[in-house]
């Protein structure tokens, strides 16, 4: 039999690159290992929809269970791989089962950051990174009466929205002195910050937390650096995440933060590649080495690896885009966020549609977009195209940025 492309990870990176390599006409045999015992799904509604019961789990799949069969993609879900001989260019799995691999592709996604505070095992202290902690997060809520909230990320802010909107007693605490801050400008912080006050919570920012306190193994409150006290049923961890690096760490591949990549997201082991949330690669639109977090990123490398086994190697070069569901908000962004040294709003923030432009120079970088799905489709064109906007331009609500656009790609056809 002949060797076949081992993918590790069964999330958006793994099952797209699995998926893009049938489309690429890859003919070889493609083997998906995943840890989960579940067919592979979305995760950003676990955060969402899912957890507000909006969405159930059948809903949840990334490909129909049969998907994988009728592509000849052999799969191997519920089970782990423990180890890898790269010298053999063979992998173990927790079954003892091995598996021989022409190439290798990491697609292992991303682990809940150790926190330095002590409390973490008590019953009622959750993080939120696949179905099962979705699962345990619901129930808890249901039950929860205090909750809070530890770290205001995209994850911490849309959990705190959700459990508002089930009528909890919200607090969300943060060491950094704005919402997002490592995500969003300013303007969009400030934004999100008062949009959490209005609904509800309480925003505790500037502060760490110092223990969570136990009673009969579950949590019951939350000291923080200050000496304030929090009533808390139920803590949410959304402090971030670290690469899933334990495996190539393990077997000799350079690691940073994130598995390092070259610009065909080739590992320092040219028979393995590393795609998703945990490859640790150049980018163009960063202007050096990053390691994103998007359903965008993962499924664009998978795409970029599938068309080098397939023949046809290409560099990664796709524009980053995200977005996150706050209550009844909608930010998307277009772009990385950089130095900006111009910035400009279009629409307006009291009315909860705006959108944020950061300029550098001369040149449109980033656009944060919040209820305005159009600036945003619109964004992600003028940034990826290199397509001149000035910022009066970007201010002016008179000014069609589609149709801009749409003139400078017809142009340039
Ligand atoms: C709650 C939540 C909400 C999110 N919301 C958004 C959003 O709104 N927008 C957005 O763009 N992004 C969002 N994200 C981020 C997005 O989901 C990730 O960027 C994306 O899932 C990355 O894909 P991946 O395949 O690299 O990693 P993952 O999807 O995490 O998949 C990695 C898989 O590999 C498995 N694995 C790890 N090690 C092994 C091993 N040794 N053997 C076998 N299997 C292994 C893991 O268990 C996991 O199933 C969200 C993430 C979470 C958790």
């Amino acid at each position: 039999m002949t060797k076949p492309v081992v993918i590790v990870g069964a999330g958006h990176a793994g099952v797209q690159a699995a998926a893009a390599l049938r489309e690429e006409k890859y003919a070889g045999r493609i083997v998906l290992v995943g840890d989960e015992l579940h067919v592979p799904y979305h995760r950003p509604p676990l955060s969402k929809a899912y957890l507000k019961g909006a969405l159930g789990r059948d809903s949840l799949a990334l490909r129909g269970a049969a998907y994988y069969g009728n592509q000849g993609i052999e799969t191997l879900f519920g089970d782990r791989v423990i180890s890898i001989d790269r010298g053999a260019r063979k992998v173990e799995l927790a079954s003892n089962r091995e598996l021989e691999y022409e190439h290798l592709i990491l697609a292992v996604g991303a682990r809940a950051r150790p926190v330095p505070f002590a409390g973490t095992d008590l019953g009622g202290v959750v993080t939120l990174r696949n179905l099962d902690d979705a699962d345990i997060l619901k129930r808890e809520l249901d039950a929860a009466r205090h909750v809070v909230v530890v770290g205001a990320g995209f994850i911490g802010l849309e959990f705190a929205a959700t459990a508002r909107g089930a009528g909890k007693d919200v607090t969300i605490v943060e060491v950094a002195p704005r919402v997002m801050g490592r995500a969003v400008s300013p303007q969009t912080s400030n934004f999100f910050a008062d949009a959490h006050r209005a609904f509800g919570a309480e925003l505790r920012l500037n502060v760490g937390v110092e223990k969570i306190e136990g009673n009969a193994g579950r949590a019951r409150a939350v000291h923080l650096t200050d000496g304030s006290v929090l009533s808390a049923d139920l803590v949410l961890l959304g402090t971030g995440v670290v690469a899933e690096d334990r495996l190539a760490r393990d077997s000799g591949l350079v690691c940073e933060d994130g598995l390092v990549v070259n610009a065909r997201l080739v590992t320092s082991d040219p028979d393995i590649s590393a795609i998703g949330d945990c490859s640790f690669h150049p980018n163009v639109w960063q202007g050096g080495e990053v390691r994103l977090e998007s359903v965008q990123n993962a499924t664009d490398q998978a795409r970029v690896v599938a068309k080098r086994l397939a023949g046809r190697p290409v560099d990664y070069s796709s524009l980053p885009w995200f977005w996150s569901d706050q209550g009844d908000l909608k930010l998307q962004i277009a772009g990385l966020l950089v130095d900006s040294d111009k910035v400009v709003v279009r629409g307006e923030i009291a009315r909860r549609a705006f959108s944020v432009f950061c300029f550098s120079g001369d040149r449109l970088r980033c656009v944060e977009s919040v209820n305005r799905g159009g600036d945003h489709m619109a964004a992600r064109r003028i940034i990826g195209d290199n397509i001149a906007l000035s910022p009066a331009e970007a201010r002016d609500p008179s000014f069609d940025l589609k149709a801009h656009a749409t003139r400078h790609m017809r142009e340039r056809a």
